[in-house]
């Protein structure tokens, strides 16, 4: 339950990883607020699968960082891709104290593994559900701390600011329009993919900090850095869709178009394996192309994709024997809300963190299993210098015109509209391909 009008020190907007590890990382002394849209688990860090980066030994920093900047082909900023390989370690050891465990190997060592364009095996995992594992611990922990006030089914409407300076939000609680005041305010609300008719993130995460930033004139950053999965379960509703791992491609998946016939080498680089699907799709006049993983051994199937299997198979398809339709969706963005290496925005007083902020760590191009730990790094930093600024923030109450938000639904609408036009105009190409269906 929260008052209209309420005071905190510090409001931090979404319960992902980013979020959580924010609010974990303020000093115990800060009344501190963390709300999500929907119900607290459901965030897209809950979803993550294939595990997170760390520098398991100083001597890969060169080559992780390489594979960094190529991924994000060289568009990355140096300096924040340096911190956050650097702070690497030191997040792992931190997970691991909040409970955290990852695979390891019988003689008790961790299990490292790999993906694409990763030059070694230096991925930490927990089975394929590395992201709820996180985000329970996470989770776990925020609910023992006593300065920390949760609330779920609350939604931000807007960031009240005066004179560049950040002095609360309004928000939506138990049915009822609200002002909360706070000396600072934390956005850790996610990507965009709830915009998109095809994504693999939670539908309700909808950009919303980017329309407030547009509102607002808060500095945005390649907020048309979207990154597509070539192949994501094809389901005729606005669900979210569900990911199929490149890896099943890995072990011998061919894609095949209306004819039956291959049209692309699956293996090659994501984004050439996007576009290919997009054109077939147009050619063969359907929102989808095939997926055909008959030529994998059953047996390895069972062994190797069991999640992948099990969820087919829910939705009536078995993968050992049926063909399984495709279609490529939003995953990731790479841009958003500009801020430092302590997730500052050009706004005084508010933080951006995980895949809200753009700090420059993945460029044009995320590397696989790179945005969990940037979202951990980045979200420990913005709580470390809130701690130490706070005490010379004051905290005022200015008047909000509550009348803006007499249609919420109005509001929303207006909201998406604010962040495609956005992508339409930086990125028209981009924007007709993936954002106009
Ligand atoms: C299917 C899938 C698999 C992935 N696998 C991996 C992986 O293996 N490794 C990896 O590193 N990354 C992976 N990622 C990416 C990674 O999970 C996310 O980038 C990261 O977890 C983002 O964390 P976050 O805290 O910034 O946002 P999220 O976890 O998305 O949380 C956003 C929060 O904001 C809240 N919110 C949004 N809008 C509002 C509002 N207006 N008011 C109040 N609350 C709001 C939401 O309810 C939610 O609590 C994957 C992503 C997906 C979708």
């Amino acid at each position: 339950m929260i008052n209209d009008n309420e005071k905190f020190d510090v409001i931090v907007v979404g319960t992902g990883v980013a979020g959580l590890f924010t609010a974990l990382s303020i000093s115990g002394d800060l009344k501190t607020l963390i709300i999500s849209k929907d119900k607290i688990e459901n965030s897209d860090s809950y979803l993550a699968q294939g595990g997170i980066c760390t520098l398991k030994e100083p001597s890969d920093f060169d080559s992780f960082m390489e594979d960094t900047l190529r991924a994000g082909r060289y568009e990355n900023r140096e300096e924040t891709v340096r911190v956050m390989i650097e702070n690497s370690p030191m997040i792992m050891k931190r997970l691991i104290e909040y409970g955290v465990e990852f695979d390891q190997k019988v003689d008790g060592s961790f299990e490292y593994t790999r993906e694409g364009a990763h030059s070694t095996y230096r991925i930490l995992h927990h089975k394929d559900v590395t992201g709820k594992e996180i985000t329970n611990k996470l989770l776990n922990n925020v609910r023992s701390r006593d300065n920390i006030t949760m609330c779920e089914y609350t939604k931000m409407l807007d960031v009240i600011i005066e004179d560049n300076t950040v002095k609360g939000i309004v928000i939506l609680n138990e049915g009822e329009l609200k002002c909360v005041y706070a000396k600072e305010v934390v956005l850790a609300t996610g990507g965009i993919g709830g915009l998109f008719a095809h994504s693999t993130n939670f539908r309700h995460i909808t950009g919303d900090s980017f329309a407030l930033a547009l509102r607002h004139n808060i500095e945005l950053e390649n907020i048309n850095y979207i990154q597509i999965h070539p192949t994501t379960l094809y389901e005729e509703n606005f669900t979210r869709k569900f990911l199929i791992s490149e890896s099943v491609r890995g072990e011998g998946a061919i894609l095949l178009n209306k004819a039956g016939e291959r049209f692309v080498d699956e293996l090659l680089p994501r984004d050439v394996v996007t576009e290919a699907i997009r054109k077939q799709m147009e050619e063969d006049g359907r929102p989808y192309v095939m997926l055909s993983l008959r030529h994998i051994d059953d047996e390895e199937i069972h062994r190797h994709f069991p999640n992948i299997y099990r969820h087919c198979m829910e939705i009536g398809y078995d993968i050992t024997k049926d063909d399984i339709p495709v279609t490529p969706a939003q995953h990731y963005l790479m841009g958003g809300i500009a801020t430092d290496t302590y997730g500052r925005t050009s706004v005084k007083n508010l933080y951006a963190v995980g895949e809200t902020a753009c700090n420059g760590v993945h460029g044009a191009n995320r590397l696989a299993s790179n945005s969990l730990l940037e979202s951990l790094v980045f979200s420990e930093r913005a709580g470390w210098i809130i701690t130490e600024e706070i005490g010379e923030v004051s905290l005022d109450t200015p008047e909000v015109d509550r009348s803006l938000y007499a249609d919420p639904e109005a509001w929303d609408e207006a909201n998406k509209n604010l962040v495609m036009e956005e992508i339409k105009r930086r990125d028209r190409d981009f924007y007709d391909k993936w954002c106009n269906s």
